[in-house]
This record gives C-alpha cells, structure tokens and sequence, in this order.
C-alpha cells in the first residue's frame, strides 16, 4: 500500500543526538532578512517550506540577515510580549551591527504541543541605539512532519473523552474524520494514507464504541456522536434509551460543537465510516429503500460491492464517482430526514461533505476511496480557480 503511495515526508537524519535539529539555513537568497532600522516592524517569515517543527523535539532555525539602515543595531533578547516561548537568544550577535553588516541568527524553542493554525507571531525586540526601540516580528510558520498528534480531552459530567488529532497542515483543505471509533477499519485507513502523504484528520477515543457514553451523579447517558449536529438529532438520540434531560442536551451540544470547531479549519469534510454485509448499503438509498428521503442523485456500479460507497453533498464529486463507476449517492437538500448527522448539518451550512462507506475490514477500498476523494477535490478545487 505504502509503495503504491510513495510520497514519503519523514526526515529523521535532520535530527542529531542531542535531539536538536540541525542548523536550517535557507539557501535561497530572498529569504534573507534585511533589518532596516528606520521602520519599527520588520518581518521576518519562515515559511511552511522552510520551518520543521516536532511536537516532542527541541528545534532551532538559524537564518541570514542584513542591516541595512545607518544606525546601529543591537540584538537584546527580550520576553515574548504574551507568552513564554521564545528563546531568541539561543545565538545572535552579541556586539552592535553597522550598516552592511550581515550575520547568522538562531531561534531555538523547546518542542512542545501547539494548536491550529500552527502559525504564531512573535514579537522581539530589536534595540537600534536609539530612543524608541525597535519592534522585530517573527512569524514561525510550524509544520508537522511525524505521526504526532493533539489529544483533546473533553470532559462530559463525570467522564471524559480525548479527540486524537493528526494535525499537519496549516491550511488544510480536507479535514477527515471518523466518528465511530468501533469502525475500526476506517481509522486504519485513515492511518495508512496518513503514512505517506500529509493528510489532517481526527476520530474520537472513548473506549472503542459506536455510541459515547457518559454519566452525571450516577445517571448514564449514551449518545451518537453522529447525531448531534441539530438539535433534532440531540432530542433523539438521548430519547432513544429514554435519558433525555437538559444536562444530557448541554453535552451533547458541547460534543458537537468542539467537533465542528475542529472542521473549521477544512473547506472539504470527508469522513469515514464502516458498515456490515446486509444492514445499510447504497442499495437503502432507492426508492424503496428505508434512506429513499435522503437520496437526490443515485449511481450503482451492478459489479461493485453495496457496501462500499461514496455519499456527499456536492454535485461534482458525484459526477465524478459516477465516471469512475463508485457507488455513490448525492444528498437530496429539499427532502432529507433531519436525523442530526454531520451530512445534514453540512447540507444545512452549505459545507462540502463526502462521507467515504466502506464494509468492516475492506481496508485496501476504503484506503483507494480516500485517495480518491482527495483526488477528486483536487480537481473540483482545479475548476473554482
Ligand atoms: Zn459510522
């Protein structure tokens, strides 16, 4: 599977025995940084290409710079202004710069967990002799290049639930997730993509069930967390086992919530799902079928397995699973039984969604599947430019 990806990310030789990085000096000249202490801000960008970032390792970033105005330039190192992170004096020049004068600066921080966006200004102070002091603002641009990850840990009543996070892009495009941790199948496949190409996605650990249980003052309560995105759907999958009350609403809300806050970041959602032989495949979606309400548009591949499919929201990525013969089902926007799932509150937001429904253990399909939703967004992406 790996071998069929083939784009690999991972760097370890950029890490030497100390656990620092190696000094990364971009080659290209534009990326040095001209001081010109006649303006108070000057910039300093470390791009997404240029900048490495572990969550559990030490970094250090050493770059070029130039001072360009006729006053001189003192380096100081001073507090982060709102934080405790900076460690601009890892090593900088210690003696006042003139005009001309170029040189080497390090940033060096401690490896630690960061959260979205993974862009973070720094501001430090540039002292140019003279009365008003100069303000150096550093933009660290982070990327992830391991198998790090972001636990989140919600607490519901007495209980608790982590969110595992895979987070790698800046500005992701895509954010896939599963929701039903007993669909174990997907999570791995998420897991195999993720291996060889940098994707960002999320599932919830909460004990290995499909349906989230948590408890207050010794009432139980259990609820689907994909059934909570209206307040429909909240109603009904706490009246399912007769456990309706404002405590169990107010959770399950809250759950939704950090889940859609955690979409935010992508423009596409795609999530994944499992399911098993003979209770729910594209065939529920026919006119006959129990899911008839929520189907627009239908292609069936005769040939394919009914248990593999895709379902989305959006109209191209439906033409297109139907060119390359995919299973797959266009939500119907006017008709759809509001049932609180995240297709219903994406149809609703007008957010592009793609649910990727493969049976238990087809773990080779639901991976090609993934791959070929990223695909696909790319090329629907390709259109909008
Ligand atoms: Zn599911």
């Amino acid at each position: 599977m790996k071998a069929l990806l083939g784009v690999l990310i991972i760097i370890p030789s950029m890490i030497n025995a100390q656990g620092w990085m190696n000094e990364y000096i971009p080659l290209d000249p534009a990326n040095q940084v001209t001081f010109d202490t006649k303006t108070i801000n000057d910039t300093i960008w470390l791009s997404r290409e240029d900048s490495l970032a572990y969550r559990s390792k030490s970094t250090k970033y050493s770059f070029p710079f130039k001072v360009s105005a006729g006053e001189n330039v003192m380096f100081h190192y001073s507090k982060r202004i709102g934080g405790a992170d900076p460690d601009f004096n890892c090593d900088f020049p210690k003696r006042p710069l003139q005009k001309g004068d170029s040189g080497k600066i390090t940033i060096c921080f401690p490896g630690r967990i960061m959260t979205p966006p993974y862009v973070h200004t720094q501001k430090y102070v540039v002292n140019s002799n003279s009365s008003e002091r100069d303000l150096l603002v550093v933009n660290r641009h982070f990327k992830w290049i391991d198998r790090d990850t972001i636990h989140t840990k919600l607490s519901l009543g007495d209980s608790a639930l982590v969110i595992i996070e895979h987070a790698i892009n800046s500005k992701p495009d895509i954010i896939f997730l599963n929701l039903h941790e007993n669909e174990a199948t997907s999570i791995d496949a998420l897991k195999v993509v993720a291996d060889s190409i940098p994707i960002d996605y999320f599932y919830l650990e909460h004990g290995g069930e499909r349906r989230v249980g948590f408890s207050k003052d010794k009432k139980q309560y259990s609820i689907d967390p994909n059934r909570i995105y209206t307040e429909l759907g909240r109603v009904a999958t706490l009246e399912e086992n007769d456990q309706f009350d404002e405590f169990g609403l107010n959770m399950s809300n809250y759950l939704a919530e950090q889940i859609i806050l955690k979409l935010r970041r992508g423009r596409f959602i795609i999530s994944v799902h499992n399911n098993t032989p003979d209770n729910y495949s594209i065939e529920s979606y026919l006119p006959e079928g129990n899911e008839a309400a929520n189907t627009g548009k239908l292609f069936i591949n005769e040939s394919a397995d009914p248990d593999d499919f895709i379902y989305t929201t959006n109209h191209f990525v439906f033409e297109a699973a139907k060119r390359d013969q995919i299973n797959v089902i266009l939500q119907n926007e006017e008709t759809f039984v509001d049932d609180g799932s995240l297709s219903i509150y994406c149809g609703l937001m007008d957010k592009q969604y793609i649910n990727v429904e493969t049976e238990h253990g087809h773990l080779e399909e639901q991976v090609r599947l993934i791959l070929w939703a990223k695909q696909v967004v790319e090329e629907f992406n390709t259109l909008q430019k």
